[in-house]
């Protein structure tokens, strides 16, 4: 799903988005959740303001184009302020 060699990589941020629930149906736990790119990478999408955490099941519903784009970029935006708070503390 992921090329294994990208560039502008923030882990750090990618961690954060591991760590919430999924932003569609609020399933959380480890290994469950996965960064999905509003933008994709091959779109010059980076992570920061352009990921949000989705369960596998919901990830598969954005791939197949079942989640509105508009929404997804919300969240986005959303969950980097969010991170942002959090390093400010
Ligand atoms: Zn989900
Ligand atoms: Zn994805």
């Amino acid at each position: 799903m992921y090329p294994k060699q990208v560039r502008e990589v923030n882990e750090e941020y990618l961690e954060f988005i591991r760590q919430q629930c999924c932003c569609v149906c609020g399933l959380s736990g480890e290994n469950l959740i996965a960064p999905h790119h509003v933008k994709s990478r091959g779109a010059r999408g980076g992570d920061t303001k352009n990921t949000i955490p989705l369960c596998l099941n919901c990830h598969n519903l954005a791939h197949s184009g079942h989640i509105p784009k508009e929404w997804q970029r919300e969240q986005a935006e959303r969950y980097y302020k969010l991170y942002k708070l959090g390093r400010e503390k």
